[in-house]
């Protein structure tokens, strides 16, 4: 998968996209805490799926916007985002 740099605070993201085709900055770094997986695909960003239930031996990823030092500033921009994903 693809890593780039987030645009606020340069750690490193990977872009992925969710079913409703918006994108969504992932730590490359696999988490306990996260609840997303991504789904790589051919020419595509990977696809990133929200997981309310956790299975054992699955890789989940957070969002960078939970770990991001400068979430704060562009939350805002991403609320729809977070809906999205979350579902609030
Ligand atoms: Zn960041």
């Amino acid at each position: 998968m693809k890593v780039t740099k987030c645009r606020s605070c340069h750690a490193p993201v990977i872009w992925a996209q969710t079913l409703r085709d918006k994108f969504l900055p992932v730590n490359p770094e696999p988490s306990d805490k996260g609840q997303v997986t991504l789904e790589e695909r051919e020419g595509k960003p990977p696809l990133a799926l929200y997981h309310g239930v956790k299975a054992r031996g699955i890789t989940y990823y957070v969002p960078h916007w939970a770990t991001c030092p400068q979430s704060k500033q562009w939350r805002k921009k991403n609320e729809s985002n977070t809906a999205e994903i979350y579902g609030t």
